[in-house]
């Protein structure tokens, strides 16, 4: 393998690299369900978004919540 070759491979890499950080921000606009919780108002991340598009909790606050259902 020739240093242009090399070069080539790590440009791919910064490329593929950026690509990532690109969709990762275009699907934290396109996520679905509520942007903060509504509870403490913090920012709901996109993956729990994507993976719960009914939270209408940050993680910390569901948490909390169930324990307190649970305990009534
Ligand atoms: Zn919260």
């Amino acid at each position: 393998m020739n240093v242009e070759e090399l070069k080539q491979q790590a440009e791919e890499r910064v490329e593929a690299e950026r690509q990532k950080r690109i969709d990762a921000a275009k699907a934290a606009v396109a996520a679905p369900g509520t942007e903060n919780c509504i509870d403490c108002g913090d920012a709901i991340p996109a993956d729990r978004r994507i993976a719960a598009p009914w939270a209408k909790r940050c993680i910390e606050c569901q948490e909390f919540y169930e324990a307190e259902r649970l305990a009534k």
